[in-house]
């Protein structure tokens, strides 16, 4: 029997041209493809000759076992995961559920994590530290999510919120614009940006004080970024110092 090998491939924000090269061969190199539904249509046109494997949004024990149990039978997979796999992707739960006799490889192949590919929309709002925080409160406690929103705020970090709100889950981020506005100034912009490099991309800039009211129109296609003390717009971009302003001849 051939041995398997298991590609964890991060295909990056959504169009084909954001995949790396490294990611487009490993999609070309598997036999079978597992991922997320929405991920598989993503690869339309890249894929289509594969066998593929595709589940729902809360399979994802089931997903990685699948991809796990073809490679174990001498298949090559790729699981995919958008953005990175690695950023609140399938990439940790896959090393967890690898079992030591398995006699296959595995390789994570990162790509563009929704964090830079907003940013990019967007002018250049992270270029200093920065906390990425997941408001998703499936696998982590409500009392930790807003204990590191505060310490990022009082950090003065660029604070990069992912899956920001879902139908079921509106609460939660009511709590986090009170926390927000209540230790930082509201006059910082926000940029929320919606299925970067995708057809229904979107994108817009606010104040930290309009977060909330705007709040109906955030979902889980939005990665939210909120600027630090520095940042400001420029010409419709969103700008987050790095220093060199500082040092520029006056
Ligand atoms: N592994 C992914 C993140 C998965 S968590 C990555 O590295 O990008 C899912 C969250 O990511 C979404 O709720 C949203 O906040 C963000 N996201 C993923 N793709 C996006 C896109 N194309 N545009 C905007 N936000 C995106």
């Amino acid at each position: 029997m051939c041995k398997g090998k298991l590609f964890i491939v991060g295909i990056g924000p959504g169009h084909h041209d954001m995949l790396t090269g490294k990611a487009l061969k490993a999609l070309q190199e598997s036999d079978v493809i597992v991922g997320y539904t929405t991920y598989i249509d993503l690869l339309k046109g890249l894929i289509d000759n594969k066998e593929i494997v595709s589940t729902g949004m809360t399979k994802e024990i089931t997903r990685v076992q699948q991809a796990l149990d073809h490679a174990a039978k001498g298949k090559k997979v790729a699981l995919v995961s958008s953005g990175d796999p690695g950023v609140y992707g399938m990439a940790g739960l896959a090393f967890e559920l690898h079992s030591q006799e398995d006699d296959f490889d595995i390789e994570v192949i990162p790509g563009v994590t929704a964090a830079t590919s907003c940013a990019s929309l967007l002018g250049a709002p992270i270029m200093h530290d920065s906390a990425v925080i997941s408001l998703s409160d499936r696998l982590t406690e409500k009392e930790l999510i807003i204990k590191r929103v505060e310490l990022a705020a009082l950090g003065d970090f660029v604070i990069i919120l992912y899956n920001p709100r879902s139908k079921t889950r509106k609460k939660l981020f009511d709590e986090v614009c009170d926390l927000l506005e209540k230790n930082l100034n509201g006059e910082i912009p926000v940029g929320l940006v919606w299925h970067a490099y995708r057809p229904e991309e979107r994108k817009t800039i606010i104040k930290l004080s309009q977060l909330k009211e705007n709040a109906p129109i955030v979902d889980m296609f939005t990665t939210i970024l909120i600027g630090n003390s520095t940042t400001k717009v420029k010409n419709g971009r969103m700008i987050t110092a790095r220093g060199y302003e500082k040092k520029m001849p006056i």
